[in-house]
């Protein structure tokens, strides 16, 4: 903290985590240069209270010290290339938060491909369930910054505890963060456009895993996250949806077992039930017993753990029921933004019309299709990268019926949900599972779960008989 009174720190990206980043760097006493685009709301507040601002790279401060990015920056933004060759510091809003922290709150830190928000929630409510002050903070949409903070002034009070969701793009930005345990709950293509390619992508999850004093918990059910897991220095903990071995956490019968944190490793002590996750499927039950495993770790006691998965309610967008029309259930899980999550949620229904297209991102959607292909009952494509999702189901699923929604302003979704009810049929789930970004068409993907689900709901009310 010491070192940055009288640096001079720029901060890239003026959202919400930057301005808590700004005021956090002001606070011990450095001096801040706020990056961003001219047009930035943000940028004009920030100008007001005082801070410089910069708009063109190419006048970078001479005795810049660090820059602090917002981690959608790419290593070759303007902004970073010659800095990063100089040799200057460069990172995200976690690793300023771990080196800022004024105390040792643990972090418990969930990434993955899918699952994070899920499993850093569901942390959140057990750690709560056992008496304990904490929080779910980072991607999730909390700057850690502030959270990591708290206490630190006389306002508010530390939390025991912080349950941190963590993106590939804040770990690709980070180096000396070594959470108290940490989870990776698969790895899966997505995001390759950034990163560059797999094994970049990958490097950049496993960096959670550096030190030894972290606990490693990894899903041990995947291939590339087991072996990733195999080379973590400090204490490994695997988890997967079967018998557990000694050390591990797994399933058996109904019930969510952890061999790992029992005092006896002879035997499996009872940390959830089944029928009790939500929502159910097997690859929400692997978020489970992650969320299980970091709690364990962390010496909550199982029966909290149990009545905190209990407890647990699912968020929005994410695989939720939106409304049942003669025997049709309309599904909106929007948050499926890639291949891997959209198989997922495929896999929980037998006949699906599907809903999909939006930015793949890079990402192939094809072994996807190949996959999921007899569960088709049709599909609805929308958004800029629809023609590719078509192509991967002309090679693939030949049998099914795929209508395209070439529109792309807002009465778009009442057009997708209108053809989806044509190909529909009793019985069938129409499942919004885009296995693509919604940038193209929507804020967010909230924005395009909203938006489905107020096609559903205006064309049930156009069809009253049909309830
Ligand atoms: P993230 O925060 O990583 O984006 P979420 O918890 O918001 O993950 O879930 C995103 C999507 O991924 C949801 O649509 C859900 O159906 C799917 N999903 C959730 N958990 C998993 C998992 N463990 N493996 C694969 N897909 C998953």
């Amino acid at each position: 903290r010491r070192w940055y009174s009288g640096r001079h720190v720029v901060v890239g990206g003026t959202g919400v985590t930057g301005a808590a980043v700004t005021r956090a760097l002001r606070e011990v006493g450095a001096r801040v240069t706020v990056f961003d685009r001219v047009d930035s709301p943000a940028l004009a507040a920030l100008a007001d209270s005082g801070v410089d601002v910069l708009v063109d790279p190419a006048e970078l401060p001479g005795d810049l010290e660090q820059i602090v990015v917002s981690p959608g920056f790419r290593p070759d933004h303007p902004l970073l290339a010659g800095p990063l060759a100089a040799g200057i510091e460069v990172f995200s809003e976690p690793e300023l938060a771990w080196r800022l922290r004024p105390n040792d709150t643990p972090w418990l830190t969930v990434t993955g491909t899918n699952g994070k928000t899920t499993t850093v929630t569901m942390l959140a409510t057990i750690l709560r369930s056992a008496g304990l002050r904490a929080t779910a903070v980072g991607n999730i949409g909390t700057p850690l910054i502030d959270a990591v903070l708290a206490g630190s002034d006389s306002g508010s009070e530390p939390y025991d505890v912080l349950a941190v969701e963590l993106s590939s793009y804040q770990l690709h930005w980070s180096s000396t963060l070594a959470p108290a345990a940490a989870a990776l709950l698969n790895l899966a293509d997505d995001h390759l456009s950034w990163h560059g390619d797999f094994a970049r992508y990958a490097a950049a999850k496993a960096k959670l895993w550096h030190s030894p004093e972290t606990v490693a918990v990894g899903n041990i059910g995947d291939a590339r996250v087991a072996e990733l897991l195999a080379a973590a220095p400090g204490r490994r903990v695997g988890f997967s949806l079967h018998t557990p071995a000694s050390g591990q956490f797994g399933v058996v019968e109904d019930l969510l077992v952890d061999r790992a944190f029992t005092p006896d490793p002879a035997q499996a002590t009872a940390v959830g039930t089944l029928g009790e996750i939500r929502p159910p499927g097997p690859h929400n039950v692997a978020n489970a017993l992650a969320a299980a495993a970091l709690a364990r770790s962390h010496g909550v006691d199982p029966a909290a753990v149990a009545a905190g998965l209990a407890a647990y309610q699912p968020e929005p967008h994410r695989n939720a029921l939106v409304a049942t029309r003669g025997g049709v259930a309309w599904v909106d899980d929007s948050k499926a933004t890639n291949p891997h999550a959209a198989e997922a949620s495929l896999r929980g229904y037998p006949r699906v019309v599907w809903v999909a297209g939006g930015q793949l991102k890079g990402v192939d959607v094809a072994p996807l299709v190949a996959t999921v292909a007899d569960r088709l009952a049709g599909a609805v494509l929308l958004g800029v990268d629809r023609a590719e999702v078509a192509d991967a189901l002309r090679r693939h699923a030949p049998h099914v019926p795929v209508r395209e929604v070439s529109r792309a302003d807002d009465g778009a979704m009442t057009e997708v949900v209108a053809a989806a009810a044509e190909l529909a049929r009793p019985g069938d789930t129409v499942l919004l599972a885009p296995a693509a970004a919604s940038l193209d068409m929507f804020p967010s993907y909230a924005a395009r779960g909203h938006a489905f689900a107020e096609a559903v709901e205006k064309l049930a009310a156009a069809s009253p008989l049909d309830g």
